[in-house]
């Protein structure tokens, strides 16, 4: 039996000490080892996030194995997490022995979502498995031409009575980040209302749509008490890149594309986790 990572510790003790722990996506064999790889060689642990993209395409269950395997071979240390999990999803990951959830109720009525956001938080932890939920809306980045970010943000006192009342151990924010990245739309951050929430829910707070953010935007968020980073976009690209640099050259096998790919991959995740953890000093 694999032993529990201790998710909850590590986003708490990014907190205390003023840095960002790295929850980044997989989505094949090949991007699940960049990051486990990048990750050792940065000394760092990281959130290996099974997330919206993999499930569809290889399940909960394939996507926790081809961690585990990767975990083993590289030796890295990562926590197991589900992003953006339904209720049986949820139910699923805790089965195959997750080390952290994201539970996303955004659909239901408010009330409604604290009462089974407290059911899963019940469940998890009675597993010793901690929880993040997500409070307002973050937008993709097609839909941002028509988006008012006054519906969008999370608001603070309802922040705080979810966080009250649901017992979750991390929460998601949106104050002003989008998934993906725009070539048109600068991202800024709400830093008052960061640090509102965190005075308010008294929780590390997440953001998700981490790339394209200037380092000098996330060092403020983290300083303010922002402690788990989503990133997935930025290091795609980079695995992108490498399939695209060799099949430039005329016509190679799947596996060199693919290899390259991982090594770009790997050096970004690397970067990317150093930076995050070296906020603190
Ligand atoms: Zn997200």
């Amino acid at each position: 039996m694999r032993e529990k990572v201790d998710a909850r510790k590590l986003v708490y003790d990014a907190r205390a000490g003023g840095y960002a722990v790295g929850a980044i996506n997989h989505h094949n064999d090949e991007t699940a080892q960049a990051i486990l790889l990048g990750a050792k060689d940065a000394g760092a642990p990281v959130f290996m996030q099974i997330g919206r993209a993999i499930i569809p395409h290889l399940g909960i269950r394939k996507a926790y194995e081809m961690i585990r395997r990767s975990e083993e071979e590289t030796g890295a240390t990562c926590v197991i997490h589900l992003d953006h999990g339904s209720y049986d999803e949820v139910v699923e990951a805790l089965k195959l022995g997750v080390d952290s959830i994201m539970y996303d109720g955004a659909h239901l009525p408010f009330e409604e979502n604290i009462a089974t956001t407290r059911k899963v938080v019940e469940a998890a932890h009675f597993l010793g498995v901690p929880v993040e939920a997500e409070l307002g809306k973050i937008p993709e980045v097609r839909d941002l031409e028509s988006v008012e970010w006054e519906d969008y943000y999370t608001d603070t006192d309802e922040a705080a009575r979810f966080v009250e009342e649901t017992g979750i151990d991390y929460l998601a924010i949106s104050v002003g980040i989008f998934h993906g990245i725009s070539s048109t739309t600068e991202p800024k951050l709400d830093m008052e209302r960061i640090e509102a929430l965190v005075e308010k829910t008294g929780v590390p707070l997440v953001l998700h749509g981490v790339s394209g953010l200037p380092d000098e935007m996330v060092r403020g968020a983290v300083s303010r008490g922002v402690a788990k980073l989503n990133i997935d976009t930025e290091l795609r690209l980079k695995f992108r890149e490498g399939i695209e640099a060799v099949w430039s050259e005329g016509d190679r096998h799947l596996e060199a594309a693919l290899s390259e790919g991982r090594s770009r991959m790997r050096a970004e995740v690397s970067r990317k986790l150093r930076l995050f953890g070296g906020f603190g000093g």
